[in-house]
C-alpha cells in the first residue's frame, strides 16, 4: 500500500507473514464469533476464553488481505492475558484511533504495534478491513458476557 510509512508497512507485513495466535479454542468453554467484510472479502473467527473477568486466551482463524490478518494478530497481542476492562479500553481507542464512534471520553491507551494501523486511516475503504477482528472481538466479549 503506498502511502503507509516503511516503519509501519513492516510491522504490519510481520504479523500477517507471522500471524500471532492463530487457532482456535474448544468451545465450549471459549466462544467464537464470526466476521465477514464483503467489501475485501476478509473472514475472521475470534476465539475468546474468558475467566475470572481475565481474557484467558484468544485465537483467531479465517484469511483475507494483509490489513485484516495483521490487525486481527496485532489485536490477540493487545488483549490477551489482560483484565476484560483493559481489553475494552483498547478496543475503544483502536476504534477511536480509526475514525469510528464510541461512547465515553478518550483514554490515554498505549496500542504499541497497532498505530502502525493508523495510516490506513487515509484509506476509507481499508478502514473496514482494519476493524474487521475489533468489531468481531466485540461480538466474542458480548456472547462471553465480558
Ligand atoms: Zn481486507
Amino acid at each position: 500500500m503506498p502511502g503507509l510509512e516503511d516503519l509501519y508497512r513492516e510491522i504490519i507485513l510481520d504479523h500477517y507473514r507471522t500471524p500471532r495466535n492463530r487457532g482456535a479454542l474448544e468451545t465450549p468453554p471459549a466462544v467464537v464469533a464470526q466476521g465477514h467484510n464483503p467489501l475485501c472479502g476478509d473472514e475472521i473467527q475470534v476465539y475468546l476464553l474468558v475467566e475470572d473477568g481475565v481474557v484467558r486466551d484468544v485465537k483467531v482463524g479465517g484469511q483475507g488481505c494483509s490489513i485484516s490478518q495483521s490487525s486481527a494478530s496485532m489485536m490477540t497481542q493487545a488483549v490477551k492475558g489482560k483484565p476484560v476492562a483493559d481489553a475494552h479500553r483498547v478496543l475503544d481507542a483502536f476504534r477511536r484511533m480509526m475514525g469510528l464512534d464510541v461512547d465515553g471520553e478518550p483514554e490515554d491507551v498505549n496500542l504499541g504495534d497497532l498505530e502502525a494501523l493508523q495510516g490506513v486511516v487515509k484509506f476509507p475503504v481499508r478502514i473496514k478491513c482494519a476493524t474487521l477482528a475489533w468489531t468481531t472481538l466485540a461480538q466474542a466479549m458480548d456472547e462471553a458476557g465480558a
